[in-house]
C-alpha cells in the first residue's frame, strides 16, 4: 500500500488522468515549435490520427465533447421546433447539447443489460412521433461506459425513419461493434477528451464525419464563423470551439498509448470479476460480450434482496476507506432540469440506478491500489461493514 508522508492512504480516484513521460515530451516539442495557439501540426496530426483509428475520413478537434456534440447537432439542422432523440440513461452534456440548439429532448429507455438505448422503444418513439408530424433532426446513442449502443439495429431503425444518426462515443474511444470502431457509426460521432476519459487532452473534444463538405462547415463554424475576408465578414453565429495545438500534444502522446491504456484497464475489470464471483446478488455490469469494449469504467450491479446488501451501503462502505465510487447516471428524466420532457421509458434506467455502483476504474491504479479496492469490498461483504 501507499501512504503519502503523514501515514494516511492516498484517496483512489475513479478515473484520474493517466499521462506520462512521452506526453510531456510532446507538450515540450510543441511549445518550442512557436505553435502554441490555437491550431498548428499537432492539431492537424492529432486529428488524422484518431480519424484513421476511428475509420473516418475527417476529424475536427475541438474544445470539448460537449461541443462536438453542439455542432454535430447544428448541422443536422437541430434547433427550434425540432426534437432530438436521446437515452435517458446519458451524462448530462448529451441532453444539454440539444437545449443549446432550441431544440426540444426526447428521453427513449435504455437496454437493462448494456444500458444504451433501446432500439424497440425508440422504433415506437419515432413511430409515434412520425405519426404526429413532428420533426426529428436527429438520434443521439451513448456508448455508454465505452460499450457501444447497438448500431446494428440502430442504424437500419433510423434509415427506415430516415433520420440521422449523430452518435455520442464520448466514452467509448477504442471500443468495437460488429467489426467496425467506435466513432465509425451514423452520419458523425463526437468524442470527448475530457480529464476522466479513456484518452484525455485534460480538456478535448473531436467531431467525426465522412464528408468533406461538412468538416469543412465544422472548422468554420467553430472558429467564429469567419468568411475569408480580411475585415472578418460574419453571416452567421459563430463558436469559439477549436482546440488549442498544445493539448493536441497531450493527445497525441495519449492516442500512442490507447491501446496499452485499454489493456490495463481491462485487467482492472478481470480482477473485479474475479473479486466479486461466488457472491449472490452481484454482478460486473457490462460483462457479457465485452471483449470489444473498452472497459472504460467497471461497475457492479447488486440485487440487494439476494446479496443482503444495497448499492449504497457499499459505496459508504468505499467512501470510509477514501475510494471514489459513483452510482450509474442519474437518468435525465430523473434531472430537475428536464422534468416535463417527453419519454419513453420502461424502468431499465431507473433499475440501473438504483443498483449500480461504479469502482475506481482508471488506467493509472496501481497493483496495490486495485488490492485495496478488493480488500475493503471483500471486508464489507464478509460483514465488517
Ligand atoms: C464526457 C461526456 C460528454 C462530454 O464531454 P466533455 O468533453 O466533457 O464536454 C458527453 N457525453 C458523454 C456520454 C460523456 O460521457
Amino acid at each position: 500500500m501507499t501512504a503519502t508522508s503523514s501515514g494516511t492512504l492516498e484517496r483512489i480516484l475513479l478515473s484520474p488522468p493517466d499521462v506520462g513521460d512521452r506526453e510531456e515530451q510532446l507538450v515540450v516539442e510543441a511549445l518550442r515549435s512557436g505553435w502554441i495557439a490555437p491550431l498548428g501540426p499537432m492539431v492537424d496530426a492529432f486529428e488524422e490520427g484518431v480519424a484513421a483509428r476511428c475509420g473516418r475520413t475527417h476529424a475536427v478537434a475541438l474544445s470539448s465533447g460537449t461541443a462536438a456534440l453542439h455542432l454535430g447537432l447544428l448541422e443536422l439542422g437541430a434547433g427550434p421546433g425540432t426534437v432530438v432523440i436521446v437515452p435517458t440513461m446519458t451524462f448530462a452534456a448529451t441532453a444539454n447539447a440539444v437545449v443549446y440548439t432550441g431544440a426540444e429532448p426526447v428521453f427513449v429507455d435504455c437496454e437493462g443489460t448494456t444500458g444504451n438505448l433501446d432500439p424497440g422503444l425508440l422504433e415506437r418513439c419515432l413511430g409515434r412521433l412520425r405519426a404526429e408530424g413532428v420533426t426529428v433532426a436527429a438520434v443521439v446513442p451513448v456508448d455508454l461506459l465505452g460499450r457501444c449502443a447497438d448500431y446494428t439495429s440502430l442504424l437500419a431503425i433510423c434509415e427506415r425513419f430516415e433520420v440521422p444518426v449523430l452518435a455520442d462515443a464520448a466514452e467509448s474511444v477504442g471500443s468495437w461493434h460488429a467489426e467496425r470502431p467506435a466513432g465509425s457509426f451514423g452520419r458523425m460521432a463526437a468524442l470527448s477528451f475530457n480529464g476522466n476519459k479513456i484518452m484525455t487532452t485534460s480538456g478535448g473534444g473531436m467531431l467525426l464525419t465522412d464528408s468533406a463538405v461538412q468538416a469543412d462547415r465544422i472548422r468554420y463554424l467553430s472558429s467564429q464563423a469567419r468568411q475569408p475576408a480580411e475585415h472578418y465578414e460574419h453571416t452567421e453565429v459563430g463558436y469559439n470551439y477549436r482546440l488549442s495545438n498544445l493539448l493536441a500534444a497531450v493527445g497525441l502522446g495519449q492516442l500512442e498509448r490507447l491501446d496499452s491504456m485499454i489493456g490495463r484497464r481491462r485487467a482492472v475489470r478481470e480482477r473485479y470479476v474475479e473479486c466479486f464471483a461466488g457472491l449472490p446478488g452481484v454482478r460486473v455490469f457490462q460483462r457479457d460480450g465485452d471483449e470489444a469494449d473498452n472497459c472504460w469504467l467497471t461497475s457492479v450491479l447488486v440485487d440487494e434482496a439476494r446479496a443482503g446488501w444495497s448499492a449504497g451501503e457499499l459505496r459508504r462502505a468505499l467512501a470510509e476507506a477514501d475510494i471514489e465510487s459513483r452510482p450509474l447516471w442519474k437518468p435525465m428524466h430523473l434531472q430537475p432540469l428536464h422534468a416535463g420532457a417527453r419519454t419513453w421509458l420502461s424502468g431499465a434506467s431507473e433499475g440501473l440506478f438504483a443498483t449500480g455502483v461504479t469502482l475506481p476504474s482508471g488506467s493509472a491504479l496501481r497493483p496495490e491500489e486495485v488490492d485495496r479496492v478488493i480488500g475493503t469490498v471483500t471486508d464489507f461483504v464478509r460483514g465488517g461493514r
